[in-house]
């Protein structure tokens, strides 16, 4: 009876509110978020492609997507490629260690049954290239509409196409428009920034204590991001929405403390090989 009268009072409450504040209604879990990072492959990537006014040598390069943990969501960032799916890559790449991200998920305790929701920052092979995995899972996609939509047009990495367009089919693509969208029973913000592609867009996973930034591509590394420095020209589709990123993002880790950006692409932090690293509120340390 008390937990219905607590219903009630909620209800009301809820409604009195709406005008106001609408996001006072949604159902957010309480309760430390877990995160992981999937580290699923390392190579050296030429720094002139990886920031502006960068030279041609190699630098340490991470192929790596995330995972959150809250309450009962279990979110992906990214998806990584799937050599199955997506064959040539990691030799086009050089990639030196390797590992199929769905084999990582496994190491981790996951399943593709297990995810309730995929982000997609951007179509590019390395962010979208294991989503075949998820087929069969009832898992929902969001990506941008802009970025779905252009992507129609683009030759390479049909599968992804064909396997966003059965997603679509079934009503598990969630299309994000120009504003910033909730996902649903989680604290995670997603907003379009258009810097890197046509409908890039971050993360931002916020409650009282922590606002994580995931940047997707807008940015490599963290240290280029904290120094404002852009991506390459040939890296952009809008250098200024780029910059403008990467501005927001310096901004946002400047004035919030508990403030973390984290990238997709980083050797630095962990500094390490293929493998499973949990976020220790710290630093990610290596667990599988
Ligand atoms: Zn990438």
């Amino acid at each position: 009876m008390i937990r219905r009268l607590i219903s009630i009072c909620c209800l009301a409450c809820c409604f009195a509110l709406a005008a106001t504040i609408s996001l006072a209604c949604l159902r957010i879990p309480s309760g430390e978020p877990e995160l992981l990072l999937l580290r699923y492959g390392i190579s050296d990537y030429p720094e002139n492609r990886i920031r502006e006014g960068g030279r041609g040598q190699m630098i340490p390069f991470a192929w790596d997507f995330y995972l959150i943990r809250q309450g009962d969501q279990v979110i992906l960032i990214d998806t990584g490629f799937s050599e199955q799916y997506l064959p040539g890559y990691r030799e086009m790449f050089r990639l030196t260690e390797y590992g199929e991200p769905v084999d990582l998920l496994a190491r981790a305790g996951f399943a593709p049954s297990d995810i309730t929701g995929i982000i997609l920052t951007h179509s590019h092979f390395d962010h979208a290239g294991s989503l075949p995995d998820f087929l069969q899972s009832e898992a929902i996609v969001y990506i941008s509409e802009k970025e779905w939509r252009g992507f129609q047009a683009v030759k390479r990495d049909a599968v992804i196409r064909e396997t966003m367009t059965a997603l679509f089919a079934q009503g598990r693509l969630r299309l994000i428009g120009a504003d910033p969208f909730s996902v649903p029973d989680t604290s995670l913000l997603l907003e379009e920034s258009g810097g890197h592609t046509i409908g890039s867009l971050t993360a931002l996973y916020r409650d009282t204590e922590r606002l994580w930034r995931f940047s997707g591509d807008e940015c490599y590394t963290t240290d280029l991001c904290l120094a404002g420095i852009g991506l390459p020209e040939e890296a952009c589709y809008s250098r200024e929405k780029n910059r403008a990123a990467i501005d927001r993002m310096g901004r946002e880790y400047q004035n919030h403390d508990g403030a973390r950006i984290f990238t997709m692409h980083d050797r630095s932090g962990p500094v390490g090989g293929v493998g499973v690293y949990r976020f220790d509120g710290n630093q990610f340390l290596r667990t599988q």
